[in-house]
């Protein structure tokens, strides 16, 4: 859903500074071709009410420079410096700690901080072609003041190995439901990051459906973070492949 431009996205605040899509302090430990280019994927599915047509799009671009200095302006001083901050710093100790595999098991604290921070970064990343954003209002604003993902969004971690998801981001936004002739734009997103041996997977809905969707979307390889089940054993018994994240990645929710 669309946010009127050069206003925070998270509380409405005025005075943009740049985001990072990857944040500095990930630097040392994601590979990144740090000069040249980067590529840029875009995929986007629509489901075609009331057919069972789903209408999908890839693009891919090559873009110059590196993606470590991919930046949006679209956070505030005070979310950027102070509370989005804070989710990094509470962050990088988990995600660290995983990558070297010194957490062998993660609790429920950390399996929350790690939800967040995903939510977090899709909400960002979601806003680099806003056509596709399906984050409602109401979904940043809940972000920004309770601090975890809302309701409506489901979470999931994997151990992957998989060669083209060593840094990369993925979003898929999609429209389902009955409401589809009524929004503009998507109401239903997933999106897949892989850094280094960490698969995370985010999705949320506000669509009439949004049950099914999540449904739809949960993939049976990777271990869910949000809500809470209980303790997830590090590294996941499931190593991911490039056919593995790949199937994640674009497999079609076809829900109606
Ligand atoms: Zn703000």
């Amino acid at each position: 859903m669309s946010k009127p431009h050069g206003v925070c996205i998270f509380c409405g605040g005025k005075g943009l500074t740049k985001e990072h899509l990857w944040p500095k302090w990930m630097r040392p430990i994601i590979v990144f071709n740090t000069e040249g280019e980067h590529k840029r994927l875009r995929t986007t599915l629509k489901s075609i009410w009331p057919t069972s047509l789903v209408e999908k799009k890839t693009e891919d671009k090559t873009l110059q420079g590196s993606g470590i200095n991919w930046r949006l302006r679209i956070v505030c001083q005070t979310c950027n410096g102070g509370w989005m901050s804070k989710v990094e710093h509470n962050t990088k100790p988990v995600i660290q700690g995983l990558l070297d595999e010194t957490i062998r098991t993660l609790d429920e604290e950390q399996q929350a901080k790690l939800a967040f921070w995903a939510t977090v970064r899709t909400a960002v990343y979601e806003r680099d072609d806003p056509t596709w954003a399906a984050l409602t209002p109401d979904e940043y604003g809940y972000i920004r003041s309770e601090k975890k993902p809302p309701a409506n969004w489901r979470i999931w971690i994997s151990s992957q190995r998989a060669a083209y998801w060593q840094t990369r981001f993925l979003h898929c936004g999609s429209v389902h439901g009955n409401d589809v002739t009524d929004r503009k734009g998507p109401n239903s997103q997933k999106t897949l990051l892989g850094i280094n041996g960490i698969a995370l997977l985010a999705a949320s809905s506000t669509s009439s459906v949004a049950d099914r969707y999540l449904v739809a979307v949960t993939p049976r390889q990777m271990k869910q973070i949000w809500p809470y089940i209980g303790e997830i054993g590090w590294p996941t018994a499931q190593c991911l492949s490039d056919a593995d994240m790949m199937q994640i990645a674009y497999a079609v929710p076809n829900v109606r």
